[in-house]
């Protein structure tokens, strides 16, 4: 199966993720913020548009579904019940949706919102999970309607799968988040490498994602809660009571808002 998987960009830092079939010029869109740059990409490219997926209820993921569904009215829509748009199949944990006869897992990974789900695609053994705006590259969202005890948990079992698993969040905060992860640990030199790279391509538009679980782990403070430099780095700030994982990233988390 060949699937091409291509960033569309939208608003000022968004990814609209399009899953895009070259044998039978067939696409499907995850979280399209806006209708225009979809509709734009999929004329120029001679694309059908046959679904879109949902991973949360924010405007800057679903804005543009109810256009598209207007657009193109064959779409269609998978979406949790909670995510506000008119869902043709409602998902929920442990939901499986099918793109070509390739197969993507539903899991939750609330804490950013209350239902936000995210997508693992299977293409030939390779796992491609798109994480809306749970885990960022080097970072982590914000908690809106969830709770941190959730996001904690999501982090927890996304780190549990396989370490190529190629991570697609739905926003470019890759150099800032890096900035934050070494304000905690300054010497963490491949955060330093990773921050020239993503510097270096934003300065060229291009995107610093996907990225692999791998290189995650080596670079994003909220996966690494149980690293004694990150520990340290935590503390060289706030007081914390103990240095259990959720502690520390609950920590990391209010000294981010704060960056
Ligand atoms: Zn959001």
């Amino acid at each position: 199966m060949s699937i091409r998987i291509h960033p569309i960009k939208a608003f000022n830092d968004n990814y609209i993720w399009t899953l895009i079939n070259e044998n039978n010029k067939q696409a499907i869109v995850i979280d399209p913020g806006q209708a225009q740059p979809v509709i734009d990409y999929l004329e120029t490219h001679g694309l059908e548009l046959t679904s879109i997926w949902t991973t949360h209820h924010h405007h800057d993921h679903i804005g543009g579904v109810a256009e598209l569904q207007e657009s193109y009215p064959m779409t269609h829509l998978v979406a949790h019940s909670e995510h506000g748009v008119d869902e043709d199949q409602t998902i929920k944990d442990g939901s499986t949706v099918s793109a070509w006869g390739c197969s993507a897992q539903v899991w939750d990974v609330s804490g950013h919102t209350a239902s936000h789900m995210a997508y693992i695609l299977d293409i030939d053994g390779q796992k491609h999970c798109f994480c809306g705006d749970t885990l960022f590259s080097a970072g982590c969202g914000r908690v809106f309607t969830g709770t941190i005890e959730q996001l904690h948990d999501s982090f927890k079992r996304l780190n549990e799968l396989p370490d190529e698993t190629l991570l697609y969040p739905a926003h470019e905060y890759t150099a800032s988040n890096l900035r934050f992860g070494l304000s905690i640990e300054p010497d963490n030199e491949a955060m330093q490498q990773a921050l020239a790279q993503a510097e270096a391509q934003t300065a060229q538009g291009a995107p610093t994602l996907p990225v692999t679980l791998e290189h995650e782990r080596a670079i994003n403070v909220f996966l690494r809660t149980q690293e004694p430099s990150v520990i340290a780095g935590v503390k060289s700030k706030v007081t914390i009571d103990d240095d259990n994982s959720l502690t520390v990233f609950a920590a990391l988390r209010e000294l981010k808002n704060n960056f």
